[in-house]
């Protein structure tokens, strides 16, 4: 059985490990779940799943959570920092999904870490952020970093009976979102409505912002570098409109694996809880035959320079890549507050990088202080 805390349960992979949870009661129970605002959607969330431990934003988010839960037994509820890692290190669990959105993920995963449960991580920004600090405190304590990132999951199921040492390159697919065709003149008018009408992924607003800059992917370049190890160079983005091939793996044969399946989360969420058992999600497969073909493209950097200060950040390494990820939230969350027009988003990240100096080696303190630093910056831009 496993036991789950689940971590940003509101949002959309959260919702979509509990549609799972509700397919297979017999092989998930829910010990703890944590969100940060939606108090409508948590209170429904713990009236069917009954967690031990709930957490959410703060105080006031809490005592609104306590008065909205009528039932008798109310779970215990904590609030803040420390309750999203209380969370993740809950005794009670042996498995813990982090599903929260940004910087915010990443004590939470190093909490799950140290207490040694299965971490299934969906919060690519803490990899971003600190990929060396995360991934040797999960060499040190044997815990095993399960990718739900669709592309990553991908990744790592193409890795699966081959030998590390013959991976060659990887090819991540991106859908290239809803403005792959839109000229650049026309990129000043794009509108907040425009920006999340994703054409093939059904996600929340900070992702899908993400997706149509691309920077998503710049942050999924980073992410796969930690998580597998490889040299950024070894990376390949393509892009892929149909969303069908989740990403594929080169060896140094020629030999070419991909995984593919409908752009749906439930696949990855569910391989990286029971993985490599494969549960029946009763999903369809992709109609090959009416879709009739399948296209890749060379991603555009004009247009969508994220790429570039992607690879940038991995070649500089250090904090810079911490810095990279606060300007892209501080310029996501003024786009969706609509201070900021899209092509502002990649100036102030460009902007932002350019401003900081960089520290190596940083240590937990010296990144979380770079990404301060790069948000009151970012925001001093705006
Ligand atoms: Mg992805």
């Amino acid at each position: 059985m496993k036991y789950l805390s689940i971590l940003g349960s509101t949002g959309s992979i959260g919702k979509s490990a509990l549609d799972i949870v509700r397919m297979y009661p017999d092989r998930f129970q829910v010990k703890a779940l944590t969100a940060a605002n939606n108090i409508e959607c948590f209170t429904k969330q713990i009236d069917e799943f009954k967690p031990e431990l709930v957490c959410v934003f703060n105080e006031a988010k809490a005592l609104e959570l306590s008065r909205a839960l009528k039932g008798t037994k109310q779970p215990r509820i904590v609030f803040g920092d420390e309750g999203y890692s209380e969370a993740a290190s809950f005794e009670k669990s042996n498995a813990v999904l982090l599903a929260m959105v940004g910087a915010a993920g990443l004590k939470p995963a190093l909490s799950a870490i140290e207490s040694k449960k299965q971490v299934a991580l969906a919060n690519k920004e803490t990899l971003v952020m600190a990929g060396d600090i995360v991934m040797a405190k999960a060499r040190e304590n044997g815990v095993s970093i399960l990718p739900v990132d669709s592309e990553h999951s991908a990744v790592f199921q193409c890795l699966k009976g081959n030998r590390k040492k013959d991976l060659k390159t990887i090819f991540l697919t991106a859908s290239g979102g809803p403005f792959r065709e839109k000229p650049f003149e026309e990129f000043k008018d794009i509108s907040l409505k425009d920006a999340l009408n994703h054409p093939t992924w059904e996600m929340g607003h900070k992702i899908t912002i993400d997706s149509a800059t691309l920077m998503n992917k710049g942050l999924e370049i980073i992410e796969a570098v930690h998580l597998f190890d490889v040299c950024h160079e070894q990376i390949k983005v393509l892009i892929h409109p149909q969303s069908i091939v989740h990403s594929m793996v080169g060896f140094k044969d020629g030999s070419i694996m991909a995984q593919m399946g409908q752009p749906d989360m439930r696949g990855a969420i569910s391989y990286a809880l029971s993985g490599p058992e494969r549960l029946d999600l009763k999903m369809e497969f992709p109609d090959f035959a009416a879709l009739g073909s399948l296209t890749f493209e060379t991603p555009d950097t004009k247009k969508f320079p994220s790429l570039l200060f992607a690879f940038e950040a991995c070649r500089q390494k250090g904090t810079l890549p911490a810095v990279m990820n606060a300007a892209n939230e501080v310029a996501v969350k003024a786009f969706l507050e609509k201070r900021i027009g899209f092509i502002d988003i990649f100036r102030l990240i460009s902007r932002t990088m350019e401003l900081h100096t960089r520290i190596d080696n940083p240590d937990l303190s010296g990144i979380i202080e770079a990404d301060c630093w790069a948000r009151e910056k970012a925001l001093s831009l705006i």
